[in-house]
């Protein structure tokens, strides 16, 4: 949490700039004080098990961010969180199939699907890449970051850039780009 906070911080002007082109450029900013909250909150209550600081991380997004990505990524880490319950040891393959909860999750929220042009086209592929051979948090990275940048020819269907119609063609998607960066911390940390 302390590395996605980092990185949220550091590529904020990124995010909210491409939101600028397709959104309403507050993407960055939405996450930088989501992620910053999540780390006060962590500060204060310090779960031992790793489910537990998914769901409360989850629930400090869903409580601090107004923007559709707050409850959206709130959703992912609360499910993810739940989906691996209090085990203290958590292995790839149990965190694939904690995330793939947390991804449908997301999906049922948003009423979205792959193709949309949303975080679930960095998502999806991502998590259908940790299959638990070595290196497969790298792989992950790899698969949210091709996943986000095939979002460019996409035109958007949910969420506010489908406001934009033909017009969101030709723009990369903040929130898949926000999910491309968090894998890629993951794979930072975990790999
Ligand atoms: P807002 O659009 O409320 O300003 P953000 O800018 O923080 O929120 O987040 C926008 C991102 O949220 C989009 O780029 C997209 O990836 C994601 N998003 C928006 N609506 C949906 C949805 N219905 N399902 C999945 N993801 C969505
Ligand atoms: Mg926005
Ligand atoms: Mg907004």
């Amino acid at each position: 949490m302390s590395a996605a906070a980092a990185a949220v911080a550091r590529e904020e002007r990124r995010l909210t700039e491409l939101d600028s082109a397709i959104g309403d450029a507050d993407h960055g900013g939405n996450l930088r004080r989501g992620f910053t909250a999540v780390l006060a909150a962590l500060d204060e209550e310090k779960p031992a098990a790793p489910g537990a600081v998914l769901a409360l991380a989850g629930r400090r997004l869903i409580s601090t961010v107004g923007g559709a990505s707050g409850p959206l990524y709130g959703t992912l880490l609360r499910r993810t969180g739940k989906a691996l319950g209090d085990t203290a040891g958590v292995d790839v393959l149990r965190l694939r199939d904690a995330l793939r909860e947390g991804v449908d999750a997301v999906a049922r929220l948003g009423s979205a699907a792959r193709g949309d042009k949303t975080m679930l086209d960095a998502l999806y592929p991502a998590v259908e890449a940790l299959d638990g051979s070595a290196g497969s948090f790298r792989a992950a990275r790899t698969a949210a970051e091709e996943g986000a940048a095939a979002t460019v020819p996409m035109r958007a269907r949910r969420g506010r850039a489908s406001y934009l119609g033909e017009r969101s063609v030709g723009h990369q998607d903040p929130g898949a780009t926000s999910a491309a960066l968090l894998f890629a911390t993951l794979a930072e940390t975990a790999d």
